[in-house]
């Protein structure tokens, strides 16, 4: 088979590697540009979110490219989530495109569509050789995430403008092009060492921590939330994102209870699932403040109703933790400009915080600001 699917941040080499190893040819998806975004709004219902637009016009790419097959996963409600993998195949079929939709819904809720599912995948592979590919995969997925917190903590101390971008973008390739369980050990020693090099500032003070919070795919992919890791990191602070894919794989896929920590943090504020990331939104600021962090972002595609039912709660969080949380609402409106403002802002406003707090004794900054990563993995 040809398979096409979206981009989402670095799960695309991943699926890349599942695909190829199980002798299919990957139609890999090129990052999204402004042009994926109007393609896929343009076939849209308006009332979509962001992510539906941006993935439904990187199928459109890859459908022309040759793929004769779509490969998705998909939540489960409350909000659309549930509905986006058939809308998806309803609207490119009634655009006149021939394809197979493979759509996975999360294996344990439902887990005999999920096996008819991965068994077309499977093709005649054994199911001991899929099971030795997922592991395998996971294991990449892994150093992936690993090498995402390192460039998120280099970058506000790198010597020169954009290096830790570079770096990470030479790590990724080097992990891009490993195969085998061998070869990926190999370069994730590499990939690590790359970062490692990046000249860093020592003289630097400690940098501003902010936590990223609010929709998986606004949160992982970098075309849709504008590189705000990179733009946050360029104006030297050290950032740390409340989803990476190994951890929400072994939260919210291989597990239905999801990420426990933040939904029990939530609870007093908000007691009930609301669809996509919202509750955890909510318990994500929470524990950021517990963390000593200096502000959070969180990133919401417009209308997207699990993150305006949190956004809701956060001026009495803001207010009872004593953090600032900046929200960012993004539509295909938006701009890179807007963003980059809006932020140098926020951050503007959290030195200012920072420097009073120390002047006032409140805070030592030496041993408030917490270890290095959240990581749900
Ligand atoms: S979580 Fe938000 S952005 Fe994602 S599908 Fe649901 S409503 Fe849309």
């Amino acid at each position: 088979m040809k398979v096409a699917f979206g981009h989402m941040g670095t799960l695309t080499p991943i699926m890349e590697l599942i695909l190829e190893d199980l002798g299919h040819q990957s139609i890999t998806p090129t990052r999204p540009t402004r042009q994926t975004l109007a393609r896929g709004a343009k076939y849209a219902p308006e009332f979509a979110c962001i992510p539906f637009k941006i993935v439904l016009g990187t199928y459109l790419e890859g459908l022309e490219r040759g793929a004769d097959t779509l490969a998705s996963g998909g939540g489960y409600g409350p909000c659309r989530a549930g509905l986006y993998g058939e809308l998806h195949r309803r609207i490119l079929k009634d655009l006149g495109y021939n394809f197979e939709f493979i759509f996975f819904w999360p294996p344990l809720k439902k887990p005999l569509h999920f096996y008819r599912q991965l068994k077309k995948l499977k093709g005649n592979n054994s199911w001991l050789k899929v099971m030795r590919t997922i592991k395998k995969a996971y294991g990449k997925l892994t150093i992936l995430d690993e090498l995402e917190m390192m460039a998120q903590q280099v970058r506000p101390l790198e010597i020169k403008k954009g290096s830790t971008s570079r770096a990470f973008a030479e790590a990724l390739q080097i992990m891009w092009k490993a195969k085998t369980t061998a070869e990926i050990a190999t370069a994730g020693e590499e990939a690590r060492a790359i970062l490692k090099d990046v000249p860093i500032d020592p003289a630097r003070p400690s940098p501003l921590k902010v936590g990223i919070i609010g929709e998986i795919y606004v949160q992982l992919e970098p075309f849709a939330n504008f590189y705000l890791e990179e733009m946050l990191g360029q104006m030297g602070v050290e950032v740390r994102r409340s989803i990476y894919l190994a951890g929400y794989t072994h939260h919210d896929v291989l597990s239905t209870k999801g990420d426990k920590g933040s939904r029990r943090l939530a609870m007093p504020y908000l007691g009930q699932k609301v669809g996509g990331h919202g509750q955890n939104s909510v318990g994500d600021i929470i524990r950021y403040a517990k963390m000593g962090y200096d502000g959070v972002v969180q990133l919401a595609p417009f209308s997207c109703i699990p993150e305006i039912v949190a956004k809701s709660i956060v001026p009495r969080l803001s207010k009872e933790y004593g953090i600032p949380v900046l929200t960012l609402f993004i539509d295909e409106q938006t701009g890179a400009t807007g963003v980059q403002t809006r932020l140098e802002a926020f951050v503007d406003m959290m030195a200012q915080r920072r420097s009073r707090d120390l002047s006032l004794g409140v805070l030592n900054h030496k041993t408030s600001f917490f270890p290095r990563a959240i990581s749900k993995a």
